[in-house]
């Protein structure tokens, strides 16, 4: 579903990624690790191009992105942000219809009814008719995720989904991501929730200073570690 070879970006003189290899399959769940800085969120906006990649390829479902092709591909990538990112001024129903309408071009109906039920399956439905404003900060990122589900997306990206959240409300957004890792969605997740790293990763991936340095199924990762680098990543943070 996301292969990438041989990745370059930089900002000017710095070099974020220095050539990554990656690959995702259809349906697998991959939880990027990694110290701040170590060039996580660059991976994955590179991915849906909200970066643009100065070497290497990037292929999702079978079509290049990036250097110029603006690709349809980008609308079959959903991403949640750490901020959440909602119009503040819409209610939550609009926020989540705004994108089929806007760009699959359904109609406000047929956008919302689809809103409804994906509001209903975060958990949030009865709060459709509020602003973001209104509602709690867990409950602000499950309109996030029913608003990149709403556009029907092949992969899901997460940048550090609960970062932003105060603790009691870590647990609600991590469970509804749960819920969506068995529905056979592609999902590339960076967070440091390591607990959800083990629970739902098919791999987990470590990056430090712009390189994938170690990746394995999770037992593997978190029990025995080759590089020191990782280890004493995880000493940190476990
Ligand atoms: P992470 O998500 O792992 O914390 P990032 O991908 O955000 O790391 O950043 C990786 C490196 O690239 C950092 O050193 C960061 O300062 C740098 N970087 C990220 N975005 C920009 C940018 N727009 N301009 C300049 N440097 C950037
Ligand atoms: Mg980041």
């Amino acid at each position: 579903m996301i292969e990438m070879k041989n990745v370059v970006k930089s900002f000017g003189l710095f070099t974020a990624l220095h050539g990554v290899d990656l690959q995702v399959r259809e349906g697998e769940i991959v939880v990027v690790i990694g110290p701040s800085g170590s060039g996580k969120s660059t991976l994955i906006r590179c991915i849906n191009q909200l970066e643009e990649h100065n070497g290497g390829e990037i292929i999702v479902d079978g079509a290049q992105v990036g250097h110029g092709r603006k690709s349809t591909v980008l609308t079959e990538v959903g991403m949640v942000f750490q901020s959440f990112n909602l119009f503040p001024h819409m209610t939550v129903l609009r926020n989540v219809a705004l994108g089929p309408v806007r760009v699959r071009g359904l109609s406000w109906a047929a956008a919302e009814e689809r809103a409804q039920r994906l509001l209903a399956r975060v958990g949030l439905e009865g709060h459709v008719g509020k602003y973001p404003a209104q509602l709690s900060g867990g409950q602000q990122q499950r309109v996030g995720i029913a608003r990149a589900l709403a556009m029907e997306p092949k992969v899901l990206l997460f940048d550090e989904p609960t970062s932003a959240l105060d603790p009691e409300m870590v647990g609600e957004v991590l469970d509804v991501m749960q819920q969506l890792a068995k529905t056979g969605v592609t999902m590339v997740v960076v967070t440091h929730e390591m607990g959800f790293a083990r629970r739902v990763a098919d791999r987990v991936v470590f990056m430090d200073g712009g390189r994938i340095i170690e990746e394995g199924p999770p037992d593997e990762i978190f029990s025995s570690p080759r590089d020191p680098r990782l280890g004493s990543f995880l000493q940190a943070v476990l």
